[in-house]
């Protein structure tokens, strides 16, 4: 049968796409739901057809431990709350999804891994462009080197109206960097199968000082990755931006929007790029009940998760020294 699902945190993402998601999945559904709301409890119940016995909120979530219809537990809560969350899964011998960015620092990230690896659970983060094909294609490209060797990579991801907790940097761990940045690491990263070795950062101007009090409002940044390869980086809280470009020695090829739930667009030096658009939280979600059944890794482990949160923490750092900084 399929793996049950406990959604932990029915947000936005989780209402407006990890459910409707979970409509479509073949190897998993939504069996479980984890609320702080009464409200929302009665709603999904209804709309999901959850039964009583698999509804929590934050004071009964221990008690999932017994529950043999959860396998999967997905903390798709602010950021600041993933590393308890995911720990508690993880101790009630549940497999954990966690949404990104993993944690606000690296040692949460460790205690993560730590506690699913002494649990004996699976680990994986919400990294659905790994299972969409344009993304997946840009990935092929670069590390098969299909264009040659990369020279410069361009990543932009921002939009504006944040609001929440978003704006918080006690619950967000910083602003636009943490929150939609992070895809521009993974797509640099993911486009030339290396690690960037170093930083540099400058914060933009606060045009809305009050708004973002505690956060960044925008980042420009850059990433050297071995061989001379160099990455342009932007994100922000005011701005749209929305691209993921490679360029190589023998040609390019550019995602826009790269990162956005459907609508991927790609072009090359060599014409453009038609997959047709999937479902990719259906496909991220199937693919780790899959990896569970048949025991084997997951294409986004935490590890993959931390690494992304090791380079964002580098880069604060070099935007508060305006230096170089190593990673
Ligand atoms: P949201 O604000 O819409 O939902 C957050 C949920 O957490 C709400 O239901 C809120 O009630 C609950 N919550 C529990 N404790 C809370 C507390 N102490 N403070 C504030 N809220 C609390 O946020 P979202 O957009 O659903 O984001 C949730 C997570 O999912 C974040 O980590 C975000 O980065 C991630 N996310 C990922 C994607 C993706 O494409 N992979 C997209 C959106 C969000």
């Amino acid at each position: 049968g399929k793996l049950g699902i406990a959604l932990v945190g029915l947000g936005g993402y989780s209402g407006g796409q990890l459910a409707p998601a979970l409509q479509e999945t073949q190897y998993c559904y939504l069996a479980g739901i984890v609320t702080g709301t009464p409200s929302k409890a009665v709603e999904w119940k209804q709309r999901y057809n959850i039964p009583d016995r698999n509804i929590y909120n934050y004071q009964t979530f221990d008690k999932i431990k017994d529950n043999k219809d959860i396998d999967i537990v997905y903390v798709v809560l602010p950021n600041a709350l993933h590393a308890e969350y995911v720990i508690k899964a993880a101790k009630a011998g549940k497999h954990v999804i966690c949404e990104k960015p993993m944690a606000i620092t690296v040692e949460d990230c460790d205690r993560m891994i730590a506690a699913c690896k002494e649990a004996g659970k699976m680990l994986s983060i919400g990294y659905r462009l790994h299972f969409e094909p344009h993304n997946m294609e840009i990935m092929r490209i670069g590390q098969k080197k299909q264009f040659g060797s990369i020279k410069r990579l361009i990543a932009e991801n921002g939009f504006s109206g944040a609001g929440g907790w978003r704006l918080d940097k006690q619950l967000a761990g910083g602003g636009p960097l943490m929150d939609v940045g992070i895809y521009c690491v993974q797509g640099c990263r993911y486009t030339t199968g290396i690690e960037p070795v170093a930083v540099w950062a400058q914060e933009g101007p606060k045009t809305d000082p009050d708004k973002f009090r505690s956060v960044e409002e925008s980042l420009t940044w850059q990433m050297e990755f071995p061989n001379g390869i160099i990455a342009e980086c932007k994100t922000s809280y005011a701005q749209s931006m929305n691209v993921l470009r490679a360029e190589a020695e023998n040609g390019w090829a550019e995602l826009s929007p790269a990162f956005a739930y459907g609508g991927i667009n790609g072009k090359t030096s060599k014409g453009d790029l038609n997959f047709g658009q999937v479902n990719q939280q259906a496909r991220q979600m199937d693919d780790f009940a899959q990896a569970i059944v048949n025991n084997r890794p997951t294409p986004v482990p935490g590890e993959m998760g931390r690494q992304d949160v090791k380079i964002l923490q580098a880069i604060y750092q070099a935007m508060q020294s305006g230096e170089r900084t190593t990673i």
